[in-house]
């Protein structure tokens, strides 16, 4: 009997299911198109929202720290590879989003796993929004403490659990804007449950920082409210890579003291450290927030002409219901013959019966490659409309 055979058996049942996922290599630079078997597309799939990837100056800042600083940071921070450009970004952070402190990860799993990992133990409660990216769910059920999920943005769910709990550490986790819905989270309502409750709240801000509020501080700003722990990404709307972990001085010894994928990983390159920093200078500066805004608004009032039903979302991320995911696969490869790459999304990513094309718009996109969507989505919706059918 062949090793794992198990793990292969699950393997081809998701090859039956039309599960199975490949990688496609995109010849493109990040932006607005995708290239694929020498065929160009316009990419709505992207989380690159305000188009700053390949923005020049952000190009130039990796450039020159790459320059300065070598293309490696030659160990792990607590080392010798914490150089000047994370002091920078740090601080840059830390002023941006009003935050007493913060440390650099090289990826938002990491910094999930790091967060929930170090806090958590036997005898504590995690309680976090049903839908929570699964770098949190795992991390959550990796440690030892009581895992719990409640009702998708249902303050009154998270409520009920805290309720019920006699641990007196207990941590409430939710998303600022969720990744694979759009939607965004009732924070200062949970925010103020935590209060009640004693509770505290971490917000992974991944798809909300650099797009929300303003200057692009994200959701947690919008809300008006400050999070015992803030986690968010530097490969979404910052357009590079990495993430950040911020609260209180405290709470950052601990991290920098027992955080294990901070303590014995590499740190991010110096010169990632220097691109984010630009970028970050960019979303404060420029309008490139209120041009995605713009296309947003086109959007939605564009689609609402249409027979196509897209989840309530006033983010980049403008999921269209379909369904089942083999017509979600469908659907995704006639946009394709029609220039477009808008990929499916399907369980186990969502729950079965739910799979949707996650299309996200850009401040790179233009209005005109808003239009020629739309208008191919029009064309599709009479073939397609069976699929649609049965939703609310
Ligand atoms: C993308 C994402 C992450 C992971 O961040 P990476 O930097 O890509 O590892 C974590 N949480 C949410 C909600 C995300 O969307």
């Amino acid at each position: 009997m062949m090793n794992f055979a198990n793990r292969f058996a699950q393997l081809q049942a998701r090859k039956n299911q039309a599960l199975f996922r490949q990688i496609q290599v995109n010849d493109a630079p990040t932006g607005r198109t995708f290239e694929c078997n020498r065929q160009r597309y316009l990419n709505f799939s992207s989380n690159d929202y305000l188009g700053l990837a390949a923005h020049p100056l952000v190009i130039k800042a990796y450039q020159q720290g790459a320059a300065s600083y070598g293309v490696g940071s030659g160990g792990s921070p607590l080392v010798t590879g914490f150089q000047r450009p994370h002091a920078i970004l740090i601080e840059q952070l830390c002023d941006w989003l009003d935050r007493p402190a913060a440390i650099l990860l090289n990826s938002g799993f990491a910094a999930n796993q790091l967060a929930l990992k170090t806090l958590l133990g036997k005898g504590d409660l995690v309680v976090q929004d049903k839908l929570n990216h699964a770098s949190l769910i795992d991390a959550a059920l990796s440690t030892a403490a009581t895992s719990q999920r409640f009702l998708h943005n249902q303050p009154q769910s998270l409520a009920a659990r805290l309720q019920r709990s006699v641990a007196s550490n207990r941590l409430v986790v939710t998303e600022g804007i969720f990744s694979m819905d759009g939607d965004a989270a009732p924070i200062a309502p949970i925010k103020a449950i935590c209060q009640q409750q004693n509770a505290w709240l971490m917000v992974d801000d991944a798809h909300g920082l650099g797009v929300r509020g303003v200057q692009g501080r994200g959701s947690c700003a919008v809300a008006q409210i400050n999070p015992d722990l803030l986690m968010a990404t530097f490969g979404k709307a910052l357009g590079v890579g990495g993430a950040m972990l911020s609260g209180s001085i405290e709470l950052m010894e601990l991290f920098t003291n027992l955080g294990r994928e901070f303590i014995y990983s590499t740190a991010m390159p110096a010169a990632q450290a220097c691109a984010v920093s630009a970028a970050i200078k960019l979303v404060r500066t420029t309008d490139l927030p209120q041009i995605l805004i713009a296309r947003i608004e086109q959007f939605k009032t564009l689609m609402q002409q249409t027979s196509w039903r897209l989840l309530p979302s006033d983010s980049a991320i403008q999921p269209l219901w379909v369904g089942q995911a083999s017509t979600a696969l469908a659907l995704s490869s006639s946009l394709r013959e029609h220039g477009f790459w808008v990929s499916a999304i399907r369980p186990p990513t969502v729950p079965a019966g739910q799979a949707r094309l996650r299309i996200t718009l850009t401040a790179a996109h233009t209005k005109d490659d808003i239009t020629r969507l739309v208008k191919a989505l029009s064309c599709l919706a009479s073939v397609f409309n069976e699929a649609n059918h049965g939703h609310h």
